[in-house]
């Protein structure tokens, strides 16, 4: 097996382990390989494993690589912050946006998301405490997006993202995502159908997975450590 495949393999024990912990299935996890700044050569690597699912973060990079391995049928997510004068491509070639942050770009992508094409997939990211990047919508202010994100024709709203800061504390690590959850059962309370929660990286995907998360997003784990240029 290739080093890829065999972390793939390491990463669905680790999150079949958690979600056993937690009384879970492992299905109810996915598993989004995040594979920015790694060449196309990686990500076939990762689909000959059987591998379906890839985050990108930059407009750029991640078109290209739609663009190389189109026929293969994998599905694309957009994970990273996203400039107004950038969501046309996104719109145009990817399957979800984990990272609507504000009402202006889902307007945007809903307008640009092509009518042959499903609705994009979203998710709303919410800024809990500590949150490691400054995007995200305040806790206070995510139902009232939610609610204008979905109804917009072009979007299908799924759920909601976070970021929160790197910790080593177990116990810490939860926190955050348990800020989440609370207001992901809120929003699901108030009559939005939502089922996604992004959330876990490579560091703490078991503490997001004790607190619900139904797509964990791995970068390093599956890749190896990145090398921005
Ligand atoms: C880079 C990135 C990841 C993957 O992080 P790793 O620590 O490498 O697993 C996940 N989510 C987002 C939004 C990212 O930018």
């Amino acid at each position: 097996m290739s080093a890829i495949a065999d972390n793939l393999q390491a990463v669905q024990a680790r999150i079949a382990k958690a979600a056993a912990a937690a009384g879970r299935s492992p299905e109810s996890v996915r598993l989004l390989a995040v594979s920015k700044t790694w060449p196309l050569a990686s990500v076939i690597e990762a689909a000959d494993a059987g591998q379906r699912a890839f985050g990108e973060n930059y407009v750029q990079e991640g078109i290209d690589k739609i663009a190389a391995i189109s026929g293969r049928n994998l599905e694309w997510h957009f994970i990273g912050p996203l400039q107004s004068n950038k969501s046309r491509p996104v719109a145009e070639r990817f399957d979800w946006v984990h990272s609507i942050d504000r009402l202006k770009i889902a307007e945007r992508l809903s307008a640009q998301r092509p009518a042959y094409l499903p609705p994009l997939q979203v998710c709303v990211q919410v800024n809990v405490s500590g949150e490691a990047s400054k995007s995200g919508c305040a806790p206070d202010d995510t139902l009232a997006l939610c609610r204008a994100v979905a109804a917009l024709p072009g979007l299908q709203l799924r759920g909601l993202m976070a970021i929160p800061e790197l910790s080593d504390d177990p116990a810490a690590q939860r926190a955050p995502f348990r800020q989440v959850r609370e207001i992901f059962d809120h929003i699901r309370a108030a009559g939005l159908p939502l089922d996604t929660l992004s959330m876990g990286m490579s560091h703490d995907l078991e503490a997001a997975v004790a607190e619900g998360a139904t797509i964990v997003r791995i970068g390093t784990a599956i890749f190896g450590e990145r090398n921005y240029r």
